[in-house]
C-alpha cells in the first residue's frame, strides 16, 4: 500500500487505499460469505477509499505485510481439513500479522481455525491456536438466526446474522465478540458469541454478516484504516444506512419477541 501523507481526515478526496486478502474462496464460501467482501469494497467505494481484493487459493503464497483485512469465511468440515494442512505452514506468518495488530474477519468454519482445534468424532483439525479458544463437535447442529448484544461502540448494538454450525466452541478468557440474545452462538450454553482479540473478529454469525450490520463493517474498516494511517485517519464519514437499519430492526424486533 502506498500511504499518501498529511491526510487531516477522510473525504472522498483522499487517496486511501486498503486491501483485503480473502483466503480460500474456493473452499470456505458457506453462506454467502463472499457477500462480506463486497460489502467492505463497496463501504469503501462510498467514501471514495480504494480497495484491493487479492483472492489467495490453497497453494498460493500470502504477504501478510501487503494485507490490511484478512478475511476467512465458514466451510464443512471436509473443505476445514484441507486448509487445515495448508494453515500449518503459514501459521508463524499469520500469527505475526495478528500480534502486530493485523485486522481478521473469520467467519463459522474460518473462526474455528483461528483456535487450537476443532475436535470431530474421529478426527482432529488442527488450528492455528492464535486465539485461546477450542471447539468439540456436539451431538446436533446449531441452526437458525442469531441476535446477539455488541459492546465495541459508544453505544452497545444488535447484531444479527445466521448460524448453522455441528462445533461447540470455548473462549477461555477471550473477550466475546457479543452476548446472545436470540439463538446459540459459541456452544448454546455460555450465552457468549464470537471472540474479540486485538484487531480479530470471529464469529459464528453468516448471513452475510457485514451488509446485514454496516456498524460493523464500519468497526473492521475503521481498524484498518487506523493501523494503516495511524498519524492521519481520525474516523469514517457517515453513510444512509436507512434501509440497512430498517432491515436489521426488523430481523432484531421480530426475534426479541420470541
Ligand atoms: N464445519 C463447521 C461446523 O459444522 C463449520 C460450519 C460453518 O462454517 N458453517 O461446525
Amino acid at each position: 500500500m502506498a500511504h499518501s501523507e498529511n491526510i487531516e481526515h477522510q473525504t472522498p478526496n483522499t487517496p486511501l487505499k486498503l486491501t483485503i486478502g480473502h483466503l480460500y474462496p474456493d473452499l470456505l464460501n458457506l453462506y454467502g460469505d463472499r457477500g462480506n467482501i463486497i460489502s467492505l469494497k463497496k463501504r469503501c467505494e462510498w467514501r471514495g477509499i480504494t480497495t484491493e481484493i487479492k483472492e489467495f487459493q490453497l497453494n498460493d503464497d500470502i504477504d501478510f505485510n501487503s494485507l490490511d483485512i484478512v478475511f476467512l469465511g465458514g466451510g464443512s468440515d471436509r473443505e476445514q481439513l484441507l486448509v487445515c494442512n495448508r494453515l500449518k505452514e503459514i501459521k508463524e506468518a499469520f500469527s505475526c500479522y495478528v500480534e502486530n495488530g493485523g485486522v481478521v474477519a473469520a467467519i463459522c468454519g474460518g473462526y474455528q481455525l483461528l483456535g487450537h482445534y476443532y475436535k470431530l468424532k474421529n478426527e482432529t483439525i488442527e488450528g492455528l491456536s492464535i486465539l485461546d479458544i477450542y471447539t468439540e463437535m456436539g451431538d446436533s447442529r446449531l441452526i437458525g438466526n442469531v441476535i446477539i448484544e455488541c459492546d465495541l461502540l459508544k453505544q452497545p448494538f444488535k447484531v444479527a446474522g445466521f448460524e448453522n454450525h455441528g462445533g461447540r466452541t470455548y473462549i477461555n478468557g477471550h473477550q466475546p465478540l457479543g452476548t446472545v440474545k436470540y439463538g446459540y452462538g459459541n456452544n448454546g450454553t455460555d450465552g457468549l458469541e464470537g471472540v474479540l482479540y486485538k484487531n480479530v473478529i470471529g464469529t459464528y454469525l453468516h448471513g452475510p454478516l457485514l451488509p446485514k450490520n454496516p456498524a460493523l463493517t464500519d468497526f473492521i474498516l475503521s481498524k484498518a484504516l487506523e493501523k494503516a494511517y495511524p498519524d492521519t485517519f481520525v474516523s469514517l464519514e457517515a453513510l444512509d444506512d436507512t434501509v440497512e437499519d430498517a432491515a436489521r430492526h426488523y430481523i432484531v424486533n421480530r426475534f426479541s419477541d420470541i
